[in-house]
């Protein structure tokens, strides 16, 4: 019989997946991340959600001034809670001299 051609196999397509991968800082765990991100994790989620338990998520006080009636913002970790907008601070601190 004839010759047989075979049929070559298709060559791989040389198409980078979107996704890769790398490994997790504490554990090695691969963690699956785009290149395109403008924050690539460190950490996989179960590391960093075990961060956060052991170390406390950072949580805002919301406040409103009560010179402006601005509501304003600042870390549940300071000693003394402002009553009033840094601004309003500053002013209060100019007139005082
Ligand atoms: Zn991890
Ligand atoms: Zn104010």
């Amino acid at each position: 019989m004839g010759e047989e051609t075979f049929s070559k196999p298709a060559p791989a397509v040389d198409k980078k997946p979107e996704f890769q991968t790398k490994p997790c800082k504490s554990c090695g765990k691969a963690i699956s991340f785009k290149p395109s991100w403008q924050h690539i994790p460190n950490y996989c989620p179960e590391c960093k959600a075990k961060y956060r338990a052991e170390h406390g998520e950072r949580k805002m006080v919301r406040k409103t001034c009560y010179s402006c009636g601005r509501t304003f913002t600042f870390p549940s970790t300071i000693k003394h809670y402002p009553n009033y907008f840094w601004e309003c601070r500053a002013k209060y601190k100019e007139k005082k001299g």
